[in-house]
């Protein structure tokens, strides 16, 4: 089911940049990052993580490069690697240099770590030479220490002058192409350092609660930040920091903005019903397997598993698929119709079949389909009926 969109959030049009193929900012999609967790010198192993990021839904994917070895890497990395890399760079500006050299897409400067104002004009002006944009990382947990001592401690207006600071040496040397975070694990101080933010500058916004922990706490609080601020238009990539495999981080990107109509959706949405007593089937297992199954088959339809006929068939209507469930069967709707009734231990079954053959023939070829089968059955009734 499409979302209808007057109801998607109006977007803060911010100056786009270009991080490899990937535009940021204005009208572009917003974009889904993440970063690895292998030692970036290790090339093979870096570039599967890449590769399985990637396939889970990042358009960006961040990698450290904290020594010379990790540069080395970068230089075979960028050429092979699916989607743009973007250098995560923290004390050593010789280690921006080196990166940029090695041909990364982008880099991630933390003004907190990287403090010398000839070093980072440097860096900006050899960026600026190889075209690659800048991210202005701030982390409310490695502010600059004169930072702390003038607002006492991390507050939206220290972290956002942190950014206003660093972004002005990068105006100094004529650089543009700036992407900007103001990062922080609290929750309600990431959300207001991203407003000032907003309303202090027209760089693109990279979203993102830092060091946000495991799952499922990290996921919630993650979701919490990012989405409250993309529900207000601002935002314009995400990244999701949990301390998990990164691909959970990729998932977790792209369900959300699928989630909230702010990109294409690309694997497959299951609405299912908590379950109650009331239920007449397995509804958690069932929709537990259907979701995995559909999401294997990366299907991008909206399916629905409904326990019971309290809302059971308005939902299941409203899907592109749905089981709404009675006493171990249920009906099978397509676009709203009932298709027919499916035993509870076939559901799974039924709903990837179907969910197959939608893509493959479109609804309507279905729906047909669905109809000379029904006439078919209804005519074998009748003989049946008229040769008794
Ligand atoms: S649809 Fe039925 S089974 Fe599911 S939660 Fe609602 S009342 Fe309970």
């Amino acid at each position: 089911m499409k979302i209808d969109e007057r109801l998607l959030p109006v977007r803060k049009r911010t100056r786009q940049i270009q991080v490899g193929n990937v535009a940021i900012g204005g009208d572009a999609p917003v974009s889904v990052q993440s970063m690895t967790t292998t030692k970036t010198a290790d090339v093979e192993a870096t570039l599967a993580q890449i590769y399985e990021l990637a396939g889970a839904g990042a358009d960006i994917v961040r990698c450290t490069c904290n020594e010379e070895q990790a540069a080395e890497g970068l230089a075979k990395i960028v050429p092979r690697s699916p989607v743009p890399i973007i250098a995560d760079v923290h004390f050593h500006y010789e280690m921006a240099m080196a990166a940029i050299e090695a041909g990364v897409n982008g880099l991630r400067l933390n003004p907190g770590n990287l403090r010398k104002p000839e070093e980072i004009k440097l860096v900006a002006r050899e960026a600026k030479d190889h075209a690659i944009p800048i991210r202005i990382g701030v982390n409310a947990g490695s502010l600059h220490p004169d930072l702390l001592k003038r607002y006492g401690k991390p507050t939206p207006e220290a972290l956002v002058e942190s950014a206003r600071m660093e972004l002005e040496m990068l105006h100094e040397v004529g650089f543009e192409d700036v992407k900007i975070s103001v990062k922080a694990s609290n929750v309600m101080l990431m959300i207001n350092a991203y407003r000032l933010a907003s309303e202090t500058f027209d760089n693109p916004l990279h979203l993102g609660v830092t060091e946000a922990g495991p799952l499922p706490a990290g996921m919630i609080k993650t979701t919490a930040g990012i989405a409250t601020l993309l529900a207000e238009g601002i935002g314009d990539t995400i990244r999701y920091s949990l301390t998990a495999d990164p691909v959970e981080e990729a998932k977790a990107g792209r369900i959300l903005l699928e989630s909230m109509g702010l990109r294409k959706r690309k694997s497959v949405d299951l609405i299912a019903c908590p379950s109650c007593g009331r239920a007449e089937v397995d509804v958690i297992a069932i929709a537990k397997a259907a979701e995995a199954e559909l999401a294997k088959r990366s299907i991008p339809l909206q399916v629905a598993v409904m326990g019971c006929v309290v809302n059971g068939p308005g939902e299941a209507r409203g899907a592109d698929l749905g089981i709404a469930a009675g006493r171990h069967r249920g009906h099978l709707f397509i676009r709203g119709k009932i298709v027919r009734v499916v035993p509870e231990d076939e559901m799974v079954e039924a709903l990837v079949d179907e969910a197959e053959k939608l893509m493959a023939e479109g609804v309507e070829a279905r729906l047909a389909a669905a109809d000379a089968d029904a006439e078919r059955l209804a005519e074998q009734d009748s003989r049946a009926a008229r040769s008794y």
